[in-house]
């Protein structure tokens, strides 16, 4: 068997293209665009290239980008207190606060300050108790973008087994109740799981997210399964000197018997920021008490 590539970045593109639509629906009926507010503290290398990322799409959707940047040393209050200013902004919908934070900062108290319904990662617990009592809140967007990519290749997940590896609280736990919520029958696996190959074994959907390069191996997939690959790791590279991204599965083992499996890149990376314009989105329409229609995006 050779398993279907599951294509994440056409998908988050043609979701990109539907966020725009609407974002421009927003801005005519609100009279002013969404807005996005992103706040990156210190100088991390990788951080700087994903918050210039996302405030290059949140443009390229129509909607307005807000950076804010702190030096390394910022303290907490002067971080909080930027965070309660843009709670308060009317202009500013959702806030994403780039992790990590330098180690003087407190993330959890950081994600406690942002309001819930401008918490567009959904981090706060209160997003993490809506998602678990089922009320409508913001949900992480990794998972919620591997949710997207299986109902569109699968349809009804209902009466599936799922294997979640991982129990993180931004991939692995949420996405446990997202499948859980579609009624699949949820196995979250980790770090102390007994027999971790067994388990996988019995899933029609495996979605791996554990930062351990290609460990989920092909024999471990039931035949037809459909894989979610979340891993993004840096391992070296056939040239010397060069590296490579691999998932956390062994995607060449992993193709011989799944039905379905993301590509690392390519597959579940660019769902993440697509969601993030679409939570964004969500939370405009919320905040201005404009209705955005069942399903929409
Ligand atoms: P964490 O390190 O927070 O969590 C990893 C999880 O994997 C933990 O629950 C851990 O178990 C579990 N684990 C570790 N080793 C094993 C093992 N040998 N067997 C079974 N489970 C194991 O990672 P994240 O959830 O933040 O991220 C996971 C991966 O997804 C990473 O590669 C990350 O780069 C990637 N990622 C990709 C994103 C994207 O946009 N595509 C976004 C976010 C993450 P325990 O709890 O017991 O320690």
């Amino acid at each position: 068997m050779t398993a279907e590539l599951i294509d994440g970045k056409a998908f988050a593109l043609d979701l990109r293209g539907r966020i725009a639509t609407l974002a421009a629906d927003f801005t005519a009926r609100s009279g002013r665009k969404a807005g996005l507010a992103v706040v990156l503290v210190g100088a991390d290398a990788a951080s700087q290239v994903y918050v210039r990322s996302k405030g290059k799409a949140t443009v390229e959707a129509g909607m307005a980008s807000f950076e804010h940047r702190l030096p390394a040393d910022a303290s907490e209050t002067e971080l909080l207190d930027l965070v309660r200013a843009l709670n308060h902004d009317p202009l500013v919908d959702g806030i994403l606060v780039q992790l990590p934070l330098p180690g003087h900062l407190d993330e959890q108290t950081v994600i406690a300050t942002i309001s819930p319904d401008k918490d567009v990662d959904g981090f706060h617990v209160t997003n993490a108790g809506r998602l678990a009592v089922g009320q409508p809140g913001f949900v992480p967007c990794t998972p919620l973008g591997c949710l997207m990519l299986l109902k569109n290749r699968l349809g009804s997940l209902s009466g599936l087994d799922a294997v979640v590896i991982g129990r993180s609280n931004i991939v692995g736990k949420p996405m446990a109740q997202l499948l859980l919520a579609e009624s699949c029958t949820v196995t979250i696996a980790h770090s102390r799981t007994r027999n971790l190959a067994d388990v996988v074994r019995r899933a029609d959907i495996v979605v791996a997210a554990v930062g351990r390069p290609e460990m989920v191996k092909g024999d471990w997939i039931k035949p037809g399964a459909t894989v979610i690959d979340v891993g993004i790791n840096r391992v070296d590279g056939a040239e010397p000197g060069k590296t490579r991204l691999v998932g956390d599965v062994d995607f060449a083992g992993a193709c011989d018997v799944a039905g379905a499996i993301t590509p690392v890149p390519g597959g579940v990376g660019p769902m993440t920021i697509a969601v993030l314009l679409r939570n964004a989105l969500v939370a405009a329409f919320r905040n201005a008490g404009l209705e955005l229609a069942e399903g929409a995006i």
